[in-house]
């Protein structure tokens, strides 16, 4: 049997080592792949797959990219979830003997990419890493490479809350110990888009012992350590910028299930996934991507205390009255740079002098920025100010030593200054000044031969030359000058001393290029020392960056800055915070709301679109923003501190799990009732349409009494179950709202209101109307709606069906054919469903699924009576 090339037979050892990635093997210019991975690179990167001859009979599929052209392709791997391994030549290949000895020097991963192109600098890059114990508990890290910060959380069992922790994060990867039980894998996998990695082996490394100092937990250590030994294999390069990790109380803040992140659509909206419509994209006018990393942070996790929120609120306060000065402010964050990524270049060894230029620039601006600070009358705002220290040490470094506009490539001179180095000065001085003499030599020998034209030029051949034309070479003397160059109009010459000099400053030169090296990275060793002093400023910044954001928005947007109690909810004339923006007439309805222990349950009825979503999410955002510690859309807020907030809202099918849309819903109301507590907030909105009408609103009254009786929580419920409004007889604490809508030459007029008490009527009828299904139809369906309204309607059975009684698609079938039958209960209950169908609030995806459904049930038997 033929063998494999040794080549081959060296791919495939380091192959077997990375299994999981891309395997890039550098074969000269290009990085080639082989067999399965060249099958699949192929095809997801749109490059041609080619054969190579590896030995054996068959030959072995290959594909390639050209080495200078890899970053692009790798970024499109990555992003797609993969990893790549970059294998390259580790000695010279002329020397070698043999094969050339080939290593992986990295291992690219979503969750470790460092490269600025492949990073969007207003969001955080994750790779998390998940422990879970003997004792059921979860230990979750995880860890920016590229700003090197650190978090780590404990769960004391519950998988779920794992899950909506991780949920909604920038993370990319999540490093587990392959006996994770499988079950808990596949939920990490499909529920959040991860890449999964394994790290079995965890040994707590000394070097990272002060990085670990604070963690006073064996596990906690184990499960910082099993990221860090990952980070360690794959990377392969120092992580000196890691900072210790900072332990996360989950019990200090607000917490927002998955459902609940998603459903308010608080950093990116439901459909498109994108930040335009969320409540991060009104929010952030932060200038700086750094703080506008971290205003995405708080917005995820509001506070708890209501000190800090009160500090925050002043700090705001402060910056919203000195208008002046916040736009002075804003205007010197714009030449702040992103100290934090560039602290975790510095520490990856991957910047440059333009770079350190540019971290000067930024650092130079601090002190102006902090007496500003200190010249507004707030203590909040004072308090930051002391908190920028100026590393006025760093900035005289970084003066004495770069000079002002470096070139991009580190290697080739003209980065350091005069004067920082002595032995640089010198080389420098011979080298200009062997220039100098050979300017006055030009002009010396200019005049002895009497040649005007004679020059003295270099090139890299032939070094330093003299240039005579021909015409004037019989003025030259004899013997003095060596022939050296014939050009067609002039002949190069050279003399001795002339050699002697450009010895001299071509040896100056070089080494002094190659010092200029050393010092470069002489001095960024130093800086790497000052990283933890970056980042601390780095965070300063940030933070002065969202406080200012938040008061440039309360401004501009009207927000009132809302006080804090534990007895009553109340909100005047309150706006949705994105719904008013993207509205483009101006013309949002702000509605008040009270919620307080007498009465903590808002039953919400109105026909659709009338507004009680959009209501319902308003209480949320407002909460959630209070609690960030911004200003509130409304003119008077007096809010509540929530513990948790839980939201059920809309028919937002969970498409990415494929699981019913029913079963989102309970699973939801189930997450909601299993933990809220008395202070949290609920929403509701419009559960149990997932199903046939009367399990769905036995379902929904069933768990609104729950709440009533046992969990007291505040909550709103909307519905479009007109029977359940007569709950206000049994439950005490229950009141009835409802949107106002006015009737106006037959036609609906949504006048988005609120108003007490229950809606009287269904106005379902009338939006069919407005999407101009037939006359006919309508009619009939009018007809339909006042029998059905006669009817008693009980809300704990079903009202009893009349069996005589035609729905208008028999009505409509009996026109035409002249037949007559009579409906049954699953013909009845598929009207109803179509009654039901809120066209408006439906994506065509939702409307396909709801219609596929209603069909299957028809097909499923044919109706009979
Ligand atoms: P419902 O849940 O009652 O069906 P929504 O809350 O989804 O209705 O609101 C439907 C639409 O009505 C929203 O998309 C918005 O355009 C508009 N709307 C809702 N509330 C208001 C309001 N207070 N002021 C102005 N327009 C509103
Ligand atoms: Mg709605």
């Amino acid at each position: 049997m033929a063998k494999l090339t040794p080549m081959m037979e060296q791919y495939l050892r380091i192959k077997a080592d990375y299994q999981d990635a891309f395997l890039f093997f550098r074969l000269g210019d290009f990085y080639e792949m082989f067999f399965d991975d060249a099958i699949k690179a192929s095809r997801e990167l749109e490059i041609t797959l080619t054969k190579r001859d590896g030995g054996k009979e068959e030959p072995i599929p290959m594909c390639g990219i050209p080495y200078h052209a890899a970053e692009g392709y790798i970024k499109n791997l990555v992003e797609k979830g993969y990893k790549v391994a970059i294998c390259e030549q580790v000695e010279d290949p002329k020397t070698a003997k043999g094969v050339v000895k080939r290593e992986v020097v990295q291992l690219i991963t979503p969750g470790t990419v460092m490269e600025s192109t492949m990073l969007n600098e207003r969001n955080n890059n994750y790779i998390a890493s998940l422990s879970h114990f003997n004792d059921s508990s979860f230990v979750v890290v995880y860890c920016d490479l590229s700003t090197g910060e650190s978090r780590i959380a404990h769960f004391s069992s519950d998988f779920d809350r794992v899950i909506h922790e991780f949920y909604n994060q920038p993370i990319k990867e999540i490093v587990v110990s392959s006996n994770l039980p499988e079950e808990l894998k596949k939920q990490l996998t499909d529920k959040l888009q991860v890449t999964l990695s394994y790290q079995d082996e965890v040994t707590f490394n000394g070097e990272y012992r002060n990085i670990c100092e604070n963690l006073n937990d064996e596990r906690l250590i184990k499960a910082f350590s099993r990221l860090l030994n990952y980070i360690q294999y794959t990377q392969k390069r120092s992580l000196d910028h890691l900072q210790q990790a900072e332990i996360i109380e989950l019990d200090h803040f607000l917490s927002l299930d998955m459902y609940s992140k998603r459903n308010l659509e608080l950093t990116e909206t439901i459909l498109k996934k994108g930040r335009h419509g969320s409540l991060l994209w009104v929010l952030d006018k932060t200038v700086t991507a750094m703080g506008s990393r971290m205003l995405k942070k708080w917005i995820e996790r509001p506070l708890l205390d209501k000190i800090q929120i009160t500090n925050r609120l002043d700090a705001v306060q402060g910056f919203y009255q000195a208008f002046m000065e916040r736009e002075e402010l804003r205007e010197s964050l714009k030449s702040v740079y992103d100290l934090e990524r560039l602290a975790g270049r510095i520490a990856f060894g991957n910047v440059n002098a333009r770079d350190l230029i540019q971290l000067k620039k930024s650092l130079k601006r601090l002190p102006g920025m902090k007496e500003l600070l200190a010249s507004i009358d707030n203590n909040q705002i004072n308090h930051l100010a002391n908190l920028l220290e100026y590393p006025e040490d760093l900035v005289e470094l970084l003066e004495n030593s770069i000079m002002e506009e470096p070139p991009i490539s580190i290697k080739e001179g003209s980065i350091i200054k005069d004067g920082y180095h002595e032995q640089l000065d010198k080389y420098r001085y011979a080298s200009r000044n062997g220039k100098k003499w050979i300017a006055e030599l030009e002009q010396k020998e200019k005049k002895e031969t009497n040649i005007k034209s004679l020059k003295i030029g270099y090139n890299r051949v032939f070094g330093y030359y003299i240039e005579v034309t021909k015409a004037n070479l019989h003025l030259l003397p004899e013997g003095k000058y060596e022939r050296k160059q014939t050009l067609t109009n002039a002949e190069r010459f050279i003399t001795p001393d002339l050699k002697e000099k450009e010895q001299l400053i071509l040896e100056a030169e070089e080494k002094s290029v190659e010092l200029e090296y050393t010092l470069f990275t002489e001095i960024r060793e130093k800086i790497k020392i000052q990283i933890p002093r970056l980042q601390s400023l780095a965070e300063v910044i940030s933070k002065i960056d969202v406080l200012q954001a938040f008061a440039t928005v309360s401004e501009a947007n009207n927000y009132n800055r809302p006080t804090f109690t534990d007895e009553k909810l109340q909100v005047k004339n309150g706006r949705h915070p994105v719904i008013e923006q993207v509205m483009d007439d101006g013309t949002f309805v702000p509605n008040d709301i009270v919620l307080d222990d007498e009465k903590s349950i808002l039953l919400i009825t109105g026909p659709n679109m009338s507004g009680k979503s959009t209501y319902m999410r308003q209480l949320a955002l407002i909460a959630i923003m209070g609690q960030i510690g911004c200003f509130v859309p409304c003119d008077e807020a007096q809010l509540i501190i929530f513990d948790q907030i839980f939201t059920r809202i809309g028919a937002a099918d969970d498409l990415v799990s494929g699981q019913s849309t029913f079963m989102v819903e309970m699973l939801e109301a189930n997450h909601a009732i299993a933990h809220a507590t008395e202070r949290s907030l609920i929403l509701l909105d419009e559960i149990g349409r997932g199903t046939s009408t009367y399990d769905g609103m036995a379902l929904a009254q069933a768990i609104v009494e729950y709440i009533h009786d046992h969990i007291h929580a505040k909550t709103l419920f909307s519905t479009h179950y007109h029977e359940l409004t007569a709950l206000d007889e049994s439950l005490s604490k229950l009141r009835n709202i409802h949107v106002r809508a006015e009737e106006y030459e037959g036609n609906v007029v949504f006048l988005h209101q609120i108003k007490e008490g229950a809606a009287d009527k269904s106005y379902g009828i009338h939006v069919a109307q407005l999407a101009n299904l037939p006359d006919k139809l309508i009619e009939r369906a009018s007809i339909i709606l006042k029998q059905l309204e006669s009817d008693d309607a009980s809300v704990i059975q079903s009202p009893p069906v009349e069996s005589n009684q035609l729905s208008f698609f028999e009505e409509a079938v009996k026109e035409e054919n002249k037949l007559t039958s009579v409906p049954n209960e699953k013909e009845l209950s598929i009207l109803n469903a179509l009654d039901n169908i809120d066209l408006f609030d439906m994506t065509p995806l939702e409307a396909m699924n709801e219609l596929h459904r209603l069909q299957k049930i028809v097909r499923k038997k044919v109706i009979t009576k």
